[in-house]
């Protein structure tokens, strides 16, 4: 048997770390260099059946918390969540390959969002009058949280910090790929000593552990962060038991700059919208709608930018742009430069293969496209890799329609000098968060996507009201 320095082999179920029964052992590849660093064992449906009976246990008892409490348990996990701040960093960029800036900001995230959590909660009113009736907002009960691979830490904070204010049991899947990052957390939230039951995490594939969890009777709400195809398959699960269903899907975030923006601002935005996270972010803003008087010009400047864009070691701090998670995403990546070309649009800058000087690990050339039409697959489906398609577009109208022209709507991005024309821009843009003239997140404003980029907000209020659920009380 081989032996390595990471192991694991546990889930956390009913404030204990218990071994797992499942079959499958899984490597852990450090996708910066493909070695296998670990290994893991995952879970099987037993365990998932045993994490929902352990968090409908604790639900009666947890959901009749006070407010007082729970902002104490929130407390507790974002301080626990400190503590191993360095820990979700070294897992996320060694399990993950994420550049040190971009790991470092999970890390941190993963802390922050129960601070966030606490203070919405704080302010919060869970009984109102409405009519001459008093409403309650009251937990919906056992919740099942479904993590992807880009954000594991992040993901699983933010979905539990809102539950956790809610009053709602959990239980937590992470994605297959993601076990170290998913045991770092699972120890900061065991150490944060909550109520036993009140947050299960099982690692395990989606088409069991994932099916039984989404589909269990037990189970009253699902928030699942991943694929369209996958939340689509969620969503159906989950209707003849009734379940809620919050889904943060699939993105292909259009980027308009407009033909008055200041390219020296906006051009290293609109990149930064594209590239962040190595191109495997749901919000990358990768179709750049650009003017066409103005698209040589910005071409030029993209093509010279990209050519500089570090890509390597995730460790280092000049690296923008780390390895794909693993071979199956480089592969992907290398399937849509191909279909570019082959679709007849303008290679700029990268292209096909490792970056050179790299000949391990998972890293692609980050590439750019010209003259792309709204109809190529490069422009209408998710790439997930540091691959961005410019569009020359002839008025603001057009663009406009081109990126409403999507089944996806998640996240747009607007570069102008003029805010007032930006925001006439963005209230008729088909997205569920415009940014204008930046790219970070307003991480307490509500966050998800309308069409086929999901169902429902996250952060904020808005995410701690979807765990709850109103019952109005009506007296004679
Ligand atoms: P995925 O859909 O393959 O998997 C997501 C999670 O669902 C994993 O934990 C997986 O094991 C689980 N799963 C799979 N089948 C399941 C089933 N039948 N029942 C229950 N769970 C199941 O996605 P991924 O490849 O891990 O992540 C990348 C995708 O996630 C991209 O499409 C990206 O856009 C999306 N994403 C969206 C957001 C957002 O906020 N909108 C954020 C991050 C990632």
């Amino acid at each position: 048997m081989r032996t390595f320095d990471k192991r694991f082999d546990q889930g956390h179920i009913d404030g204990a770390f218990v071994p797992v029964t499942g079959e499958e052992l899984v490597d852990i590849v450090d996708p910066a260099t493909e070695e296998v660093v670990g290994q893991a064992r995952l879970a099987n449906r037993d365990d998932a059946r045993r994490a929902v009976e352990a968090a409908m246990r604790a639900q009666p008892a947890f959901g009749r918390t006070t407010v007082a409490e729970r902002m104490a348990m929130l407390e507790r996990l974002r301080a626990s969540m400190l503590t191993h701040a360095d820990e979700i960093l070294e897992a996320t960029i060694t399990e993950y390959g994420g550049p040190v800036a971009r790991a470092q900001w999970v890390a941190n995230y993963a802390s922050q969002c129960f601070g966030d959590a606490a203070r919405v909660l704080s302010t919060y009113a869970f009984e109102r009058p409405f009519g001459g009736s008093t409403v309650v907002m009251a937990p919906v009960g056992v919740s099942a949280l479904f993590a992807p691979w880009n954000s594991t830490a992040g993901t699983m904070a933010s979905k539990l910090a809102s539950a956790i204010a809610a009053g709602c049991a959990t239980v937590i899947k992470p994605s297959e790929l993601s076990p170290w990052q998913a045991h770092v957390v699972a120890r900061a939230i065991h150490e944060a000593g909550l109520p036993p039951g009140v947050v299960n995490i099982v690692t395990g594939r989606g088409l069991d552990v994932g099916a039984e969890i989404g589909t269990h009777p037990g189970v009253t709400k699902l928030s699942f962060t991943g694929s369209t195809p996958t939340g689509k398959l969620i969503a159906r699960g989950a209707v003849d038991t009734m379940k809620r269903v919050s889904l943060a899907l699939t993105g292909k975030s259009a980027s308009l700059l407009l033909n008055d923006a200041d390219l020296d601002a906006a051009i290293p935005l609109a990149l930064g919208a594209a590239f962040m996270n190595s191109g495997q972010a749901c919000v990358a803003g990768t179709r750049l709608l650009v003017p066409r008087a103005r698209t040589a010009e910005v071409v030029e400047r993209i093509r010279s930018a990209v050519a500089a864009l570090r890509v390597g070691d995730p460790r280092d701090p000049a690296t923008t742009i780390g390895p794909m998670v693993s071979r199956a995403q480089f592969e992907r990546v290398q399937h849509f430069i191909r279909r570019g070309i082959d679709q007849g649009a303008t290679l700029i800058v990268g292209g096909e293969g490792r970056p050179d000087g790299l000949d391990r690990g998972w890293f692609v050339r980050p590439t750019v496209f010209a003259d792309v039409r709204n109809d190529m697959d490069i422009a209408r489906e998710e790439i997930f890799g540091p691959v961005l398609s410019v569009l020359p577009v002839d008025s603001e109208d057009e663009a406009i329609a081109v990126a409403n022209d999507s089944p996806y709507g998640l996240q747009a991005y607007v570069f102008s000098a003029d805010a007032e024309r930006a925001r006439r821009v963005a209230a008729h843009l088909q997205a569920g968060t415009v940014l204008i003239n930046r790219v970070a997140p307003d991480l307490l404003a509500p966050f998800g996507g309308v069409k086929q980029s999901g169902l429902g907000r996250e952060f904020g209020v808005t995410g701690m009201e979807a765990f709850l659920e109103p019952k109005t009380i009506s007296a004679a």
